[in-house]
């Protein structure tokens, strides 16, 4: 069994000066007194040790506490309308019950981002705008809260206050500048990306008996798959995320690509509104998903980004690239031939669900060049699943069978000259 982590601060230095440019760039800083050293060395994660929320629809106030005083800046988002509050690398350790959505807030999420920052995304059910962001010392002078006044204001002023910022996507750039290698690979090397879906603030599901994460439940599994693939001679596999920080889906998709991956292996656990089914699902990408319960998930699993309180880019308009085209299609065909091979070995060993190979559009299977797959290991909504799910000798079964289906997918690329 493994253990549900608190969120851990960042390691590295590097990532962390480059948000901390990022954060200093950030328009309608409101900052306070800074967590972030800026001689580089490594910041003690802030405690949030309490939450309050109250109010309705037309005001609502959130109360933070905090150990040390935060640093934060605000922004804002639309479609939907949301406001995200940044802040230095933060341990939540309050009961989720004290900061529960209600007023004009219909979702709220918290956790870590890059390493060395975390986030809250508020979701309001109608523009919204802060009367009051501000940074309070306590009474007794030994604790800070954070305020945040919310309320309701026009369609036309909210959007002014979207234009009004030039925070523009800054937290996609200190990602993007601390790839993780794909250490000590050589040529030759057959490069595995393994992806531990969601991550950080993006809980992803929750278990229905033991309430676990999926986020905890795919990290787990993503490192032992890891480390099984890394026991084979000529094959080096890799972790977009070794820890519990957030992800986009296009920062894993270029992770990928990055480190010259061969193959891209996303793995999840789910929740279904039908808890009676159980057992593991093999997607591969296409426009037309190939059945309601493919499309509904596709549809879920491309929120991660939404969740984390990042913009939704418009995807780039397709270029009539007859070279791509090509490619995307090459690709495609190993992707289902990879997919095929995990089933195979899964037969008789491994509970699938019926018509266990099926795709939709997944957000984290655009690779144009990179095979990809993504693993519905379970279901985190079944009890029977769950308890396997958290078993680590199921564990180590799974991570054998995809480590036989990789290797024979390997060989059968290499036969055909692939
Ligand atoms: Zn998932």
């Amino acid at each position: 069994m493994f253990k549900r982590e608190r969120p851990v601060a960042g390691q590295s230095g590097n990532r962390k000066n480059v948000f901390a440019a990022a954060l200093a760039a950030a328009a309608l800083c409101l900052g306070m007194a800074t967590a972030i050293a800026a001689d580089g060395a490594k910041p003690e994660p802030l405690l949030a040790y309490g939450a309050r929320i109250i109010g309705d629809d037309a005001r609502t106030r959130i109360v933070i506490d905090f150990d040390q005083a935060p640093s934060f800046s605000i922004h804002y988002i639309a479609n939907p309308e949301r406001i995200v509050v940044d802040l230095p690398a933060t341990a939540f350790g309050f009961d989720t019950k004290q900061l529960e959505a209600r007023g004009l807030f219909k979702d709220i999420r918290y956790g870590a981002m890059g390493e060395g920052s975390a986030r809250i995304v508020l979701t309001a059910i109608k523009p919204v705008k802060l009367a009051i962001a501000k940074v309070q010392q306590d009474e007794d002078g030994k604790g800070h809260r954070l305020v945040l006044d919310a309320e309701m204001t026009s369609k036309e002023a909210f959007a002014a206050l979207v234009k009004a910022q030039t925070w523009n996507g800054a937290d996609d750039q200190q990602v993007t500048s601390a790839i993780p290698a794909a250490e000590a690979a050589k040529p030759g090397d057959f490069v595995i990306a393994v992806d531990a879906g969601h991550g950080g603030i993006d809980t992803g599901a929750i278990g229905v008996d033991t309430k676990t994460e999926e986020k905890q439940v795919t990290l787990a599994f993503a490192k032992a798959l890891a480390d099984r693939l890394n026991r084979e001679p000529g094959i080096k596999a890799f972790l977009t995320r070794d820890n519990d920080e957030f992800l986009s889906l296009s920062e894993r998709v270029q992770i990928a690509r990055q480190n010259h991956a061969g193959l891209f292996i996303s793995l999840h656990a789910d929740t279904l509104k039908q808890k009676d089914i159980r057992g593991a699902t093999v997607y591969t990408i296409s426009d037309k998903a190939s059945d309601k319960l493919a499309a509904d998930l596709a549809e879920r699993e491309n929120l991660s980004d939404q969740i984390a309180g990042k913009e939704t880019v418009a995807e780039p308009p397709e270029v009539a690239d007859i070279l791509l085209d090509l490619t995307r299609r090459e690709t495609q065909a190993f992707s289902i031939s990879l997919a095929e091979s995990v089933l195979n070995s899964f037969k008789d060993q491994i509970g699938t669900i019926n018509n266990p190979h099926r795709h939709a559009g997944f957000q984290v299977l655009r690779a144009p060049d990179v095979p990809s797959i993504l693993v519905e290991l379970g279901f985190l909504s079944n009890v029977e699943d769950e308890k396997l799910l958290l078993d680590e000798t199921w564990r180590g079964k799974m991570a054998d069978l995809m480590t036989d289906a990789v290797k024979r997918y390997r060989s059968s690329v290499v036969a055909n000259g692939g």
